[in-house]
């Protein structure tokens, strides 16, 4: 046995691109939300791993024939749901070029190449971000810098760690129960995890409330008096999550007015930009993250909006050895002349596992591949077709925009206020088995029954969020081959089946 032949390496490596070449060129005609039941698969395969080798033919027919059904075509130009994720030949071929040489860069002497690559290609992202120069390497006397991880939620707990040590360095550790961390009811719950695992769990964690009025961005005056009321209370602020781009709705935190405040309270800010980040490469998007100088560190994921296939989040802080004095292990086995020269970057401290992808390699071919002014381009026209199906919602009496559209996400639902057919349709104030509601829940229900009886159909597939208990339906662009026409039948559709639920428009 040779698992590195490079004839079967070749043969099976152009067998896998032609299947996925025509995936792609099928892709829109499957369901895109798989249909299948739970514990489908036990039905299709065998209880036990096979003893003998099994040919690649095979092998590539049972994924034709089992895995694609379980599949939920996050490549479909049809598919809306979450936040989409971008993949692209770019992204795919850096993720094979870093699979094929499978080096584990921990430490820079592990592969010179990959730490190096890194540095530099988060230097010229962040440069096209025009992220201040204390986050580049090059230009902060090498305080700063950036690193990539596989999410956000790595980048949430990488950078609490080192808030939380920098803060019991002053203080002593047996204050930990005294630290609290703040957000809003907006942050997505990764923070809320991060701050379980960060030691012994951080215990107070304020999800600081949001309103429709103020867009559901956290107001500095609100973090102001929460803060106000815990230091009153004898507790430690020691971290901010701020977002750009919230799961629910992409609302945009300010982030200057907040830095402004937690800077009185030494407070750390990380500003968590997951999916709007990329749009922060486009001039007319930059102004989203104004604010930024005033914090510690900055994160977004290119697997979401920036053709990097999946896993790459992009992290920069200000001063790397806060991580570092949390992170950094210093085992014999890896001790080495460059590491101890302190010439060099040793990722493993800035991140949480030792071993690590060679990911810069997607970014670099990424960049490299499409160029600056594509990938804005490429952003720019997801904003685009998302301006046209807000445009075709409000055209129709029936919906509404739930909060008003910032990038390529639109929020909508059917309108509890403007259905003539409203009574009909709600039974005159009950739910389906004849129980009085609320005409809250009964419009929350319809829209649920709406968006799912859409889903079912497998054509597009479309997720939910909730504001201030209104269930809405969430639109993001955001897939890679989606185009304008995709967007136009997808809400035909979304008509079609609120004629079967409301009556036409
Ligand atoms: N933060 C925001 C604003 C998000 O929208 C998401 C995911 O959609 C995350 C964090 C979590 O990202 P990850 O899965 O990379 O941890």
């Amino acid at each position: 046995m040779n698992p590195v032949d490079p004839e079967e390496f070749r043969k099976q490596g152009h067998m896998i691109v032609d299947f996925l070449a025509d995936y792609y060129t099928k892709v829109s005609n499957f369901p895109v939300r798989s249909q299948v039941e739970p514990n489908y698969l036990r039905k299709h395969l065998p209880d036990s791993a096979p003893l003998v080798p099994e040919p690649i033919e095979s092998i590539l027919e049972d994924v034709q024939e089992h895995i694609i059904p379980g599949i939920t075509h996050w490549m479909s130009p049809n598919y809306y749901a979450y936040f989409p994720s971008s993949g692209s030949v770019a992204g795919f071929m850096g993720e094979m070029l870093s699979s094929g040489l499978n080096v584990v860069g921990f430490n820079w002497i592990s592969s010179p190449a990959a730490t190096e690559l890194e540095t530099i290609v988060m230097d010229w992202l962040g440069e096209v971000l025009k992220l201040p120069q204390q986050f580049l390497y090059k230009s902060s006397n090498n305080n700063g810098g950036g690193v990539l991880l596989g999410t956000t939620c790595e980048a949430v707990l990488c950078t609490l760690v080192a808030a939380r040590d920098k803060k019991l360095r002053q203080i002593g550790r047996d204050n930990i129960g005294k630290l609290v961390v703040y957000g809003s009811d907006q942050t997505h719950s990764s923070f809320g995890k991060a701050a379980q695992i960060a030691g012994k769990g951080i215990q107070n964690v304020r999800a600081i409330k949001t309103k429709r009025s103020n867009s559901f961005a956290l107001k500095a005056d609100s973090l102001l008096s929460t803060i106000h009321s815990d230091v009153k209370n004898g507790l430690i602020p020691i971290y901010l999550c701020a977002t750009v781009g919230t799961t629910a709705t992409t609302s945009i935190d300010p982030l200057m007015e907040l830095c402004d405040v937690a800077k009185e309270y030494e407070i750390w800010v990380h500003v968590d930009a997951a999916y709007a980040g990329s749009a922060c490469i486009c001039p007319e998007f930059r102004s989203c993250i104004d604010g930024i100088e005033g914090a510690n560190s900055f994160s977004f994921n290119a697997h979401k909006w920036f053709l990097t296939n999946l896993a790459c989040c992009c992290l920069w802080v200000k001063d790397h050895n806060a991580l570092t004095k949390s992170l950094s292990t210093n085992p014999e086995f890896l001790r080495n002349k460059a590491s101890e020269s302190k010439q060099v970057i040793d990722y493993k401290d800035w991140q949480i596992t030792l071993s690590r992808k060679f990911n810069a390699l997607k970014l670099w071919l990424v960049l490299r591949s499409y160029g600056v002014e594509n990938l804005r381009n490429f952003l720019r026209s997801h904003v685009n077709m998302a301006m046209t199906f807000e445009g075709l919602v409000k055209l129709d009496k029936r919906f509404e925009i739930v909060v008003p559209r910032k990038f390529s996400l639109v929020c909508f639902r059917v309108s509890p206020y403007n259905n003539n057919n409203w009574d009909d349709n709600y039974h005159n104030g009950h739910d389906d088995y004849g129980k009085l509601v609320n005409d809250d829940y009964l419009v929350n229900e319809l829209n649920r029954k709406l968006l799912e009886s859409i889903n079912n159909s497998g054509k597009v597939y479309m997720t939910h969020g909730e504001v201030e208990g209104a269930f809405m339906i969430r639109f993001a662009i955001g897939a890679t081959l989606t185009e304008e026409h995709h967007v136009i039948m997808a809400w035909k559709l979304i008509q079609e089946h609120a004629d079967s639920l409301l009556g036409s428009s």
